[in-house]
C-alpha cells in the first residue's frame, strides 16, 4: 500500500471511531500501557514454542521480535544445534561454506527494513500518550488484548504493521554475499538457451547468494539485538501432548500451568534432556524429518527422487557475477556466484555418479565440472544473432534487454575450495499445515527439489505469513493456538507452496528425459522464455517471489 492509501484509511477509521465514541460514550484512553501476561508467571510456560532453530524457525522468531504487536510474546526456541549458543564467529577470510542459499528479492525485502524506527514511534505514542497519533494507531475495544490493554489497533495501522520486515539484512551485508543481476539457463542438446537480466523487469538484482551459516548468524544477531523474551533450549523435542479443550468458553487466565494444560489451553513438550515446557502454540520448524509433524500426526505426500545433489565451493581466476544453470541428462548443474572469486556448485545426478564425484581426486573433479558447464554432453546453443527473435516476433511484445544477449560460456573453474557434500533429494508435502496448537513451517511442511533454489524462500514466506497471522490474533484478542486462526496461515501458504512445487516438478520431469521430440519442445520453451518478453517478465517476477501465480501472463500487454 502507498502511504497516501494508509492516510486515507486512517482518516476514515478515525472518523468512524470518533463518531461511535460520541454515540455510545464508551470511548476512553487507558492511563498506562503495560505488558500483561495472561497467565501465572511460570518459567516453563510460553506463548510460542518454536521447535527447530534453523533459518526458517529463526526468521519467525525475528519477525515476532520486531513487530510491535508480538514483541511482548514469551517464546521458546528448541534446537540442539550448537550454532544457536554462539555469538557471531564467522571469519570473513575463510573460504565460503559449501551450504548456500539463493535468496529471492522477496526474501531480501523481508530481511531488510528499519523496524526499530517503527517500534520507537509506537513506543513514543504509547509512552507519551500523544493523542493525535494515538488516534491513528489505537481505538477503544470492549475486551482486553494482551500487551495492549483495552485498545484495538486501527485497521490502517494493522495493515502497515503487516508490511514490516525483520531487519536482518544489515548483518548479512557485513559478511560475504553475492548479488547477481544475470542468469543463463541452457541444456546439453545445444538447441536453445534463455538469459534473464534484472533490468528486464526494471530491477537491480535477480537474487543474492548467501552462505547458510551467514543467514543463520545474521538472524541470531538480529534476535539478540532486541529485548525479546526468548529462551533457547539446547535440546531436542522427544514428545508432545495436548488434551482436548474442556469448553469453548473463556478460561480463567490466572489458572496454573497444569490446570491450563488439563483444559487443553496449552500443549506440553518434553525434551531429550528431561526438561518439559508448555506453550499455547507449537511451531514445527524442525526440517524435512520433522518430529513435530510426526508427533502431531500430520500425513505427508511425496517421494524420493533417485537423485543426489553434490555441492561444493569452487574458485575462478575472476569474480563470477552471473547465475548459471545447465540441464544435463542426469540433472541440472548450477554455478552460483558467492563473492570474491568463489562460486558454489549444486549438481544433481544419480547416486552412483554422485559417489564417484565425491571420491574422485580434485583435479579430475575440476575437469569434470568444466566439462559439464562447457562442451561436455553437447554443443553450445547458437546465439540470438542467428535470427531466433523473428520466430517469436508475432507474440514477443516489447523486447527485453536480455533477449539481445548472446550465449556465454561460464567462467572456468580452477580449483576446488571446500569439501564435497552429497544430499539425497526428495519431495515431501504435509497434507495439512495446522491443527489445534500446532503449525508447520519451512521444510517441515514442504521439501522441494533444489533446482530453482526456492526451498528456503518458501520457508521464509511461511515465517512471514505466520507472524502476521499471530499478530492479527493478538490484535483481536484471540487464542493464538486456535485452529480457526491458524487456518488463515494455511489458506495463504499452502496454495503458494503447492504451486511452486508443481512448477518445479514439471521442470524436474521435463529435463530428466532424453527423447528427440521432447528435446525439440524444450528448445522451443527455452527460446520462448528468451524472446517472449511478457513470458520472461512473468517468470522473473514469479521466481523473485513477487508474483503469486506463475501463469498470470500478460502475454499481449
Ligand atoms: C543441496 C541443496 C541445495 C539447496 N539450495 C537452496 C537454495 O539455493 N535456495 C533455497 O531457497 N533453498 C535451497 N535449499 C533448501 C533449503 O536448504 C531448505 O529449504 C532450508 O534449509 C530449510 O530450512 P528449515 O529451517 O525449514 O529446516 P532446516 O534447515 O532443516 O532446520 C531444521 C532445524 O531443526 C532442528 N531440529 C530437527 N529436529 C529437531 C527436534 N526433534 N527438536 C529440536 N530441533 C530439531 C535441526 O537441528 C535444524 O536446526 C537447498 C537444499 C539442498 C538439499
Amino acid at each position: 500500500m502507498q502511504p497516501r492509501e494508509y492516510l486515507v484509511l486512517a482518516v476514515a477509521n478515525l472518523a468512524i471511531v470518533n463518531w461511535l465514541s460520541l454515540v455510545d460514550k464508551t470511548f476512553m484512553w487507558p492511563q498506562e500501557h503495560e505488558v500483561k501476561q495472561n497467565f501465572t508467571d511460570d518459567g516453563h510456560q510460553y506463548d510460542v514454542a518454536i521447535v527447530g532453530g534453523g533459518v526458517v524457525g529463526m526468521a519467525l522468531a525475528c519477525s515476532l521480535a520486531r513487530s510491535p504487536l508480538t514483541k511482548h510474546l514469551k517464546v521458546a526456541i528448541i534446537d540442539s544445534n550448537p550454532a544457536l549458543g554462539k555469538r557471531n564467529c564467522i571469519n570473513k577470510e575463510d573460504p565460503p561454506d559449501p551450504r548456500v542459499s539463493t535468496v529471492t528479492p522477496a526474501t531480501i525485502s523481508f530481511f531488510k527494513g528499519d523496524v526499530p524506527f517503527v517500534n520507537s514511534v509506537v513506543d513514543f505514542i504509547v509512552d507519551y500518550h500523544f493523542h493525535w497519533f494515538d488516534l491513528l494507531v489505537y481505538h477503544y475495544c470492549p475486551f482486553q488484548i494482551e500487551g495492549h490493554g483495552d485498545r484495538c489497533l486501527t485497521f490502517p495501522f494493522l495493515l502497515f504493521l503487516h508490511e514490516l520486515d525483520i531487519g536482518a539484512w544489515q548483518y548479512i551485508q557485513q559478511h560475504r554475499h553475492a548479488y547477481f543481476d544475470k542468469m543463463q539457463v541452457w541444456d546439453y542438446t545445444g538447441l536453445g538457451y534463455t538469459r534473464y537480466n534484472a533490468r528486464d523487469v526494471n530491477k537491480e538484482v535477480l537474487g543474492c547468494v548467501v552462505e547458510n551459516k551467514v543467514l543463520h548468524s545474521s538472524l541470531l544477531s538480529c534476535l539478540e539485538n532486541t529485548d525479546f523474551r526468548k529462551t533457547i533450549y539446547p535440546s531436542r523435542l522427544t514428545s508432545m501432548a495436548l488434551l482436548p479443550s474442556s469448553s469453548s468458553m473463556g478460561v480463567d487466565s490466572t489458572l496454573s500451568t497444569t490446570a491450563l494444560f488439563t483444559k487443553g489451553r496449552l500443549a506440553k513438550l518434553e525434551l531429550s534432556d528431561g526438561k518439559s515446557l508448555y506453550a499455547k502454540l507449537v511451531v514445527g520448524a524442525d526440517g524435512g524429518k520433522s518430529q513435530v509433524r510426526e508427533l502431531a500426526g500430520f500425513k505427508t505426500t511425496g517421494w524420493n527422487y533417485s537423485q543426489n545433489a553434490v555441492i561444493c565451493t569452487v574458485e575462478h581466476t575472476e569474480e563470477n557475477r552471473c547465475a548459471w544453470q545447465r540441464f544435463l541428462p542426469a540433472g541440472p548443474i548450477a554455478l552460483l556466484p558467492i563473492g570474491d572469486r568463489f562460486s558454489n556448485i549444486v549438481w544433481t545426478m544419480n547416486p552412483k555418479e554422485s559417489s564417484d564425484c565425491k571420491t574422485m581426486n580434485e583435479d579430475e573433479f575440476v575437469k569434470t565440472v568444466n566439462h559439464a558447464l562447457d562442451y561436455g554432453y553437447g554443443p553450445h546453443p547458437k546465439s540470438s544473432s542467428s535470427g531466433g527473435p523473428d520466430m517469436f516476433s508475432w507474440l514477443r511484445g516489447d523486447v527485453t534487454i536480455s533477449a539481445n544477449e548472446c550465449f556465454e560460456v561460464p567462467p572456468k573453474v580452477i580449483k576446488l575450495a571446500s569439501d564435497r557434500m552429497v544430499f539425497p533429494l526428495s519431495l515431501k508435502h504435509a497434507n495439512d499445515y495446522v491443527s489445534k496448537r500446532v503449525v508447520l513451517i519451512g521444510d517441515a511442511a514442504h521439501t522441494v527439489h533444489p533446482l530453482a533454489g526456492q526451498g528456503v524462500n518458501l520457508g521464509f514466506g511461511d515465517s512471514h505469513t505466520l507472524s502476521e497471522v499471530i499478530a492479527e490474533g493478538i490484535a483481536v484478542g484471540s487464542d493464538i493456538g486456535e485452529v480457526s486462526l491458524l487456518r488463515k496461515y494455511e489458506a495463504e501458504r499452502k496454495p503458494a507452496n503447492m504451486m511452486m512445487m508443481a512448477a518445479l516438478e514439471v521442470f524436474q520431469k521435463a529435463y530428466s528425459v532424453d527423447f528427440g521430440p521432447l528435446n525439440i519442445l524444450r528448445a522451443a520453451a527455452f527460446n520462448g522464455a528468451h524472446y517472449i518478453s511478457p513470458l520472461k517478465k512473468s517468470i522473473i517476477s514469479y521466481a523473485s517471489g513477487e508474483q503469486k501465480m506463475p501463469f498470470s501472463l500478460p502475454l499481449f500487454s
